[in-house]
């Protein structure tokens, strides 16, 4: 086990059952989630303890396996390296004044959302605690920035590995670890609709994205699998139990493909489904991916969808393009690797 996956109530009871002083664990705490990638760099612990923890767990940090620099606005696409081989995708972004990470959960991703290249391959694992929150550590010591928010909108499915999510969440937020605030971090998810109400009892007030990408059960069932499972009335009712109980306004991300979900009149649709939410949409232009027959709207469709949500009183957005010279939509760099 990776030193960094453990909380900070487990790190605690650890350094009792090896008979250390309890304020150990908040100095190991510190080192850990402070980025070293070797016991020896704990100066402030005796060689004897650095042994012991050398020898009981693994301390490893995601390395650089290959690295994009757009040179239009500074975005950076990372394919990282973990220590049994995967291969992972983080996006670091300038973002309102600070940086931003794009991080990734799962390797592979067992959805099938059509359009998305993350799943082509199916599900190879979760991620643990420690190689999500990983991702942000090795980007912070590459390019030598503080990290100030994180989405949670790389490869896989964050609400399908959903205790190591928690994990990954509690330890970012410690004041003795990377101290980002939960509103600082915003998860997307495809809609596991149990695992929003779990979220939202949780007590952490993080921003949620929800991948809707159609106004009705039937269009979203032809792109979405989980549609299956989840229909869309008991997905916006979880929404509902979110906003109630954390108050952040949730965000319903839709990706506009051609002749399946980007009409005028599906436009309306969505606005009415919508409607009496305190809701804003994320729209963008679906990437195509080779392997699939999606193809995007054109910059006129795409405005006009927007005119017509706005028309109905629903706040849209078009996403930025960041890094459009280094482009590889979710999932696809990897993709080139396996
Ligand atoms: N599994 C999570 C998070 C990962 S995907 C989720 O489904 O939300 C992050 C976002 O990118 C999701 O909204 C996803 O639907 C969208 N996406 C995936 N492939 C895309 C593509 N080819 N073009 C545009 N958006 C895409």
């Amino acid at each position: 086990m990776n030193l960094g996956d453990l909380t900070k109530k487990q790190l605690k009871e650890y350094i009792g059952t090896i008979g250390e002083s309890a304020f150990r664990a908040k100095q190991i705490f510190k080192w850990v989630h402070g980025g070293i990638e070797n016991a020896d760099e704990m100066t402030n612990i005796s060689k004897s303890l650095r042994e012991k923890l050398e020898s009981d767990f693994e301390i490893y940090l995601p390395e650089v396996y290959k690295k994009l620099e757009s040179r239009l606005d500074g975005t950076v696409k990372y394919l990282f390296k973990l220590s049994d081989g995967n291969i992972i995708e983080s996006v670091v972004m300038d973002y309102h004044h600070g940086k931003s990470i794009c991080i990734s959960s799962q390797v592979g991703c067992r959805m099938g959302c059509s359009f998305c290249a993350s799943t082509l391959h199916g599900l190879t694992r979760n991620l643990t605690p420690f190689e999500i929150e990983g991702q942000i550590l090795r980007a912070q010591k590459d390019l030598a920035v503080k990290i100030s928010s994180v989405v949670i909108m790389g490869i896989g499915e964050p609400l399908d590995n959903y205790d190591n999510i928690i994990t990954f969440l509690k330890n970012i937020n410690d004041e003795d670890a990377l101290n980002i605030g939960y509103r600082h971090i915003t998860l997307s998810t495809c809609g596991l609709a149990d695992k929003i109400y779990s979220l939202a009892d949780e007590n952490m007030p993080i921003n949620l994205a929800i991948s809707l990408h159609a106004p009705n059960d039937e269009v979203r069932k032809n792109l979405m699998p989980v549609a299956k499972a989840y229909s869309l009335s008991e997905l916006l009712d979880a929404c509902d139990y979110y906003f109630d109980k954390t108050h952040r306004r949730i965000t319903f991300e839709y990706a506009l493909v051609k002749g399946k979900n980007a009409s005028s009149e599906e436009a309306r649709e969505l606005a009415s489904l919508i409607a009496k939410r305190n809701a804003h949409v994320n729209l963008i232009p679906v990437n195509p991916v080779t392997e699939r027959d999606n193809v995007r709207t054109d910059e006129k469709e795409t405005r006009a969808f927007q005119r017509e949500l706005e028309k109905l009183g629903i706040n849209a957005t078009i996403r930025r393009e960041l890094g459009a010279d280094i482009n590889a939509s979710c999932g696809q760099l990897r993709n080139n690797e396996i």
